[in-house]
């Protein structure tokens, strides 16, 4: 099939000679006679398929046809096209509107991963060992929370999710214990010791 060629003016429409360095608009993409209304001539002129066309204007990235070239190129450069263009089982895909089961998957495990890194990056490896510090130095618990200004919950939720975290943590808790509690007893826990006999004994 062949397109007529829009790029060069034929010397009888020749446009009217604009001074150098004016910025003008390029008419061929704003011009009505550069609509593209069939799916088949528009696909190829954005160069993607039929298929994943129809799927940007059922999605909105697109509107009804027709569309003007310029449409067209804003569409295929967009990064929501990318995602739409995302195989099933991703949650690209399942951001781009996609619910089948593999999708909506993805989407949990991505959703997951993202609220992990979000915790890891309020308490990063530099804190977890000045942490670590703290209590070799004599500090309770509580005081070296306070001293890092981080939450207990996302102490203990990183050390959910990283077992060579929660080993470190659980060694120095036991190493650093202070002598004169009964480890183990609710006395004890009340005083502040979190190690894991005083932990096993609050519930
Ligand atoms: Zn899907
Ligand atoms: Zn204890």
């Amino acid at each position: 099939m062949h397109l007529p060629a829009t790029g060069a003016p034929s010397p009888e429409r020749q446009a009217p000679a604009v001074p150098f360095g004016t910025t003008v608009e390029v008419p061929d993409l704003a011009e009505p006679a550069g609509d593209v209304s069939s799916y088949r001539r528009a696909a190829q002129a954005a160069g993607v398929s039929a298929h994943t066309l129809a799927s940007w204007v059922k999605s909105g990235l697109l509107p009804e046809p027709p569309w003007t070239l310029e449409e067209l190129a804003e569409a295929t450069s967009s990064p929501e096209s990318t995602r739409l263009s995302a195989a099933h089982g991703t949650a690209s895909r399942w951001r781009a509107g996609c619910s089948c089961p593999d999708c909506t998957q993805a989407h949990t495990v991505d959703i997951r991963q993202r609220h992990r890194d979000l915790a890891d990056a309020r308490f990063p490896v530099e804190q977890r060992t000045r942490f670590l510090e703290l209590l070799a130095r004599g500090l309770g618990f509580a005081e070296a929370l306070d001293d890092l200004g981080v939450a207990a919950r996302i102490v203990w939720g990183s050390a959910r999710r990283d077992e060579q975290w929660r080993r470190q943590l659980e060694e120095t808790l036991m190493a650093t214990r202070r002598t004169d509690l009964r480890h183990g007893s609710k006395a004890a826990f009340r005083a502040g010791c979190r190690c894991g006999d005083c932990r096993k004994s609050h519930h």
